[in-house]
């Protein structure tokens, strides 16, 4: 069983648009990988039309549906139930509405959306990232993530370094960036993930960089392993690498989570390291 001892929190469905693979078919595969648990967190409903990458409104019961007919056709397999939630102003009571919809295990703080309207994200923007100087675009986005993080209403954190997906980084070292919003996750007691989207993206490094974990580990911040699978085959990927770059940085557990309640549980091994691949 290569990937025993993880689980893998941050998956999508096609609700979202763009997304491949039902939640069966990446429940058969999280069980073919052996993962311990298998959690959704597609991106949340909005009260109306908001963007065309996320779940409609009326859409949420079938989110539900599926995922409970998932875990009653595979009962070997823990199965939990997130959202993706964007940071955005204005959504508190519809967050409320939300938050009393259903059994949730976890709500995913992100940040793709800027005060503007800006994607730090979607190559539509790409523009935005030659026409603008990084370090003004890290800076709005690393306010408005520790805004998210401050905002106490999610569990853990997503991808946090995202504007470096194109490869547009600001110059020198960018511990600057990563302060603010690791005070915040100490403060706040939050987790955040290590995030391996990064691995497929032009970026080619995991979410957050290196220099974002050491500085949580020695924080003490809580850490979990994601893929953001978008497609079955992401499942699980790039866990074994993320695995021993938290080990070379002295981290030994990992968390997961139960309706919000959050559980340690030892860092596995890397298999790598073993030469069992
Ligand atoms: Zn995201
Ligand atoms: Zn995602």
């Amino acid at each position: 069983m290569p990937l025993s001892g993880f689980t893998d929190y941050h998956v999508h469905t096609p609700l979202c648009r763009h997304a491949q693979g039902w939640p069966l078919e990446m429940a058969q595969k999280a069980l073919a990988l052996g993962l311990d648990e298998l959690g959704f967190a597609d991106h949340n409903p909005m009260p109306s039309l908001f963007d065309d990458w996320r779940m409609l409104r009326e859409e949420l019961p079938q989110y539900l549906a599926s995922i409970e007919d998932v875990r009653a056709r595979l009962p070997q397999l823990p199965i939990r139930l997130g959202l993706e939630m964007d940071y955005l102003d204005g959504c508190q009571s519809w967050w409320e509405e939300l938050r009393s919809a259903a059994s949730w295990d976890f709500w995913i703080g992100s940040v793709h959306y800027l005060g503007d309207g800006f994607e730090v994200d979607n190559p539509k923007y790409l523009s935005r990232y030659r026409d603008q100087d990084p370090e003004e675009i890290w800076t709005a986005y690393w306010a408005r993530y520790e805004e998210c993080i401050r905002s106490g209403w999610f569990d853990f954190m997503a991808h946090p370094d995202l504007p470096k997906k194109f490869g547009f980084v600001p110059k020198g070292d960018l511990r600057r960036f990563y302060e603010g919003s690791i005070q915040a996750l100490v403060d706040t007691g939050l987790a955040y993930e290590v995030n391996t989207a990064g691995l497929r993206k032009d970026c080619r490094e995991l979410y957050p960089a290196r220099g974002f974990v050491a500085l949580a580990k020695e924080a003490g911040v809580p850490v979990l392993i994601n893929s953001d699978a978008h497609a079955v085959e992401e499942l699980g990927a790039g866990f074994e690498a993320t695995v021993e770059m938290l080990r070379e940085v002295g981290y030994t557990e990992l968390v997961r989570f139960e309706a919000g309640r959050r559980i340690s549980v030892p860092l596995p091994a890397s298999r790598r390291a073993e030469g069992a691949e």
